[in-house]
C-alpha cells in the first residue's frame, strides 16, 4: 500500500484559526511516580491493555475532542509517537525508585499506530510543550529545511489559545469544503534557540509527527543544550540517553552504563560519579537548569585542567526529602564534589591529604561560582574567598557541596551559552 503523505492535486488554502489541537500529549495524572499511564483497550475503557509512556504524542478520535474537556471521562486516541524511555525505566527498575518503572508492570509498553483510550485528565495541550525534532524527519524535508540545523519545532498560538492553521481545500470537489485539510503552523527553532521559518504539519494526512519528542516548555533550553553538549567528547549523546523522571522534574547527569567498575560509572567529559546510591544510579537526577549548567562546568574545566588529578568526581545530587538522608539535596540543584588531586586516584580525599591539589580545587569552584553557584561549602580552612563557606563538624572535608541558583541570570546564560574560560 502506498500513502501519499501530500497531495498531487492543486489545493486553495487560506490562513485560518482553530481551537482544536493539532495533536495532545500525555501525562499521568493519578499515577504518583509512575513513568507511565494505562492505556486502554480500545472495545472496552475499564481494561487497561498496555502501559504508554508519559511525553506520548497522541491524536483524538475525530468527533471526540469534546470529551478531552470532561476531566472524568475517557477519551478515544490513536498512538502517534512514544519517548524512548527504555534506558531510564531500566535504571529505575535497578534501583531505589523501582516500582516507578515502566519495567515493573506486567503490561508492555504501546506502539505507535495503537488505538484505545486515556483518562482525559492525563491529556495535555500541544502548546505547553515544544517537540525536539528528528532532522531526518520526513517533515524537515517537506517543508524545506533540510541541513539547516532546525532542532525543535513549536505551534504557533495566539493569546486567546487559537492554534493558527493553513487550511487547504480541493477546488475541484464539490461541495468545495468536503475534503479540506488543515495544516498547524510550527515555528521552527534552532540550536541557539533563534526562530527560523514556519513549518506546516499535517498531522491527518500521515503520521509525520513520529519523529517528534516532546518536552515541558519550561525544560527546553536545558534539554537541548544537554544534548548539544553531549555526554562527552568521545561519545555522542542521543535522544535515547536523556533520563527526564518527569513526575519529580528531574533530568540525570548522563552516565556511561557500560563502563561501571562497580562502585561507579563515568560522567560527561572524562568525570566520575562515585559512591553511586545502586545500580540505577538512582543518585544523580538533577534539575534539568542544574544539570545543563554542571555538564558546561565539566566542559570548560575538561579543557582548562589538563593532567593527571584534573577529574571531577561527583557524588549525590537528588533526593526526595522523604528519604530523609542527604537533606540538602531535595532540590535537585546542589551537587557533592570531591576535591582535585595531585595524581590519577579514585579514592575519597579530605583537604588534609597528600594527593590533595588546593589550586586545582580552588580553580575548580571559582569555575562553579562563574557559572552561577550561590553556595559552595568546603572546609578547607586556607582557603580565602567571601563565597566558600565552612562546617564546624568538619562535614565538608573530604567534597564540596555546590548549589546553583536557577533562576540567576548567570545560570541560564551558562546553560544557553557555555562558560567562557
Ligand atoms: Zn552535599
Amino acid at each position: 500500500m502506498i500513502i501519499f503523505c501530500f497531495s498531487l492535486y492543486a489545493q486553495d488554502c487560506v490562513v485560518d484559526e482553530t481551537k482544536t489541537p493539532p495533536f495532545m500529549v500525555t501525562d499521568a495524572t493519578g499515577m504518583g511516580s509512575k513513568t507511565y499511564e494505562n492505556f486502554k483497550s480500545k472495545d472496552n475503557y475499564r481494561r487497561n491493555q498496555n502501559i504508554i509512556p508519559r511525553r506520548s504524542i497522541v491524536k483524538i478520535k475525530k468527533g471526540s475532542e469534546e470529551y478531552a474537556k470532561h476531566s472524568k471521562s475517557y477519551v478515544p486516541v490513536e498512538i502517534i509517537s512514544t519517548p524512548d524511555t527504555d534506558q531510564l525505566d531500566k535504571n529505575l527498575k535497578n534501583g531505589i525508585y523501582k516500582w516507578s518503572s515502566a519495567d515493573k508492570n506486567k503490561l508492555k509498553k504501546s506502539k505507535v499506530g495503537q488505538k484505545g483510550f486515556l483518562y482525559a485528565k492525563s491529556l495535555k495541550k500541544a502548546d505547553e510543550f515544544t517537540y525536539i525534532v528528528n532532522e531526518a524527519s520526513p517533515l524537515i524535508a517537506d517543508n524545506g529545511l533540510s541541513d539547516q540545523g532546525v532542532v525543535a519545532i513549536k505551534p504557533i498560538v495566539d493569546s486567546k489559545g487559537n492554534f493558527k492553521v493553513l487550511k487547504c481545500c480541493n477546488p475541484l470537489l464539490i461541495p468545495k469544503n468536503s475534503i479540506c485539510k488543515l495544516k498547524y503552523q510550527f515555528s521552527s527553532i534552532f540550536a541557539d534557540e533563534s526562530v527560523g521559518k514556519d513549518i506546516l504539519v499535517d498531522v491527518d494526512n500521515c503520521a509525520v509527527a513520529s519523529g517528534l519528542t516532546p518536552f515541558k516548555n519550561q525544560d527546553i533550553t536545558p534539554i537541548m543544550n544537554i544534548l548539544k553538549t553531549g555526554f562527552s567528547e568521545d561519545k555522542e549523546m542521543k535522544m535515547a540517553d536523556i533520563e527526564l523522571f518527569d513526575a519529580k522534574g528531574v533530568v540525570k547527569i548522563p552516565l556511561d552504563y557500560e563502563k561501571g567498575d562497580g562502585k561507579g560509572y563515568p560522567g560527561p567529559f572524562g568525570s566520575y560519579h562515585y559512591n553511586t546510591d545502586d545500580k540505577g544510579a538512582s543518585d544523580v537526577f538533577a534539575k534539568p537548569m542544574a544539570s545543563c549548567v554542571f555538564t558546561k562546568v565539566l566542559e570548560t574545566h575538561n579543557k582548562s585542567c589538563k593532567g593527571p588529578g584534573c577529574q571531577v568526581q561527583f557524588g549525590d545530587i537528588y533526593h526526595p526529602a522523604s528519604f530523609n538522608v542527604h537533606t540538602s539535596h531535595g532540590g535537585g540543584n546542589c551537587f557533592d564534589v570531591r576535591p582535585l588531586k595531585n595524581k590519577k586516584s579514585k579514592r575519597a580525599l579530605t583537604y588534609n591529604d597528600s594527593i590533595y591539589d588546593k589550586n586545582k580545587t580552588v580553580e575548580l569552584m571559582r569555575l562553579f561560582e562563574k557559572a552561577g553557584a550561590n553556595k559552595i561549602i568546603f572546609d578547607d580552612p586556607s582557603i580565602k574567598s567571601p563565597y566558600i563557606r565552612r562546617t564546624s563538624d568538619q562535614s565538608h572535608a573530604n567534597h564540596m557541596h555546590v548549589c546553583f541558583d536557577l533562576n540567576s541570570k548567570r545560570t541560564k546564560e551558562t546553560c544557553k551559552n557555555g562558560l567562557k574560560e
